[in-house]
């Protein structure tokens, strides 16, 4: 894989393997707004059999956000329910709220062979990786973490104590990035970004 902005990394040995699984995962991450949404979005339209995960999570519902189509808003002891009763892939605690990757949904979009995109923190996708051996992991970059404060502070969801802490995590997110995941892709410009991870997909 050879293009500018994406850079292949070599340390990951599961990457080759299967494990009979008809379709597969494709696991997006990056620093919080660095435009993984958008992303993740762009590329269901260009693509055919694939499914994009929809998480839920006890974060409040942003006023622009969608419910079922963004996230499942739900509460913390409806989490706990999910939980208690193993219906959740994987789950963490990011930033404060829990969120988590509805498990047969996932399953079955797998078991229909369509391509599974989950767009997941660090910590979730690492769980994943356990159960899907052969899961494709994509990191999302800044350009330039100065740029990734003026995406956060036009997207407008946060305040800025809120903005702060997640733009302080994302150092931490990032050396994550370079350690676990098999492709990284820089997201300068939206269209070139797109078509980098399309490309990714239709590869692996
Ligand atoms: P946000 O609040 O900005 O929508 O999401 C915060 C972080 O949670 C992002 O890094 C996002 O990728 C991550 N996230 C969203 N859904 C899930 C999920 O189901 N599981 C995990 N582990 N992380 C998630």
């Amino acid at each position: 894989m050879c293009t500018t902005n994406v850079f292949r990394m070599t340390h990951n040995k599961n990457m080759n393997e299967t494990n009979n699984r008809k379709g597969k995962i494709v696991i997006i991450s990056g620093p919080s707004g660095v435009g993984k949404s958008t992303i993740c979005k762009e590329v269901v339209k260009r693509l055919n059999n694939v499914y994009l995960s929809v998480s839920v999570t006890t974060r409040p519902r942003d006023e622009a956000e969608v419910e079922g189509k963004d996230y499942w808003f739900i509460s913390k002891s409806e989490f706990q329910q999910r939980i208690d009763r193993g219906l959740l892939l994987e789950y963490a605690e990011v930033f404060g709220h829990l969120y988590g990757t509805p498990a047969e949904k996932v399953e079955e979009a797998v078991q229909a062979g369509k391509t599974v995109i989950l767009e997941i923190d660090v910590q979730g996708a690492k769980k994943v990786k356990v159960l899907y051996k052969d899961a494709v992991m994509i990191f999302i970059f800044p350009p330039t973490q100065r740029e990734l404060a003026e995406r956060m502070k036009l997207r407008g969801r946060e305040d800025s104590e809120t903005a702060e802490e997640r733009l302080n995590g994302a150092s931490e997110e990032i050396a994550a990035g370079w350690q676990y995941y098999d492709y990284m892709v820089i997201n300068d410009d939206l269209h070139q970004a797109v078509s980098e991870v399309v490309q990714i997909i239709q590869q692996n």
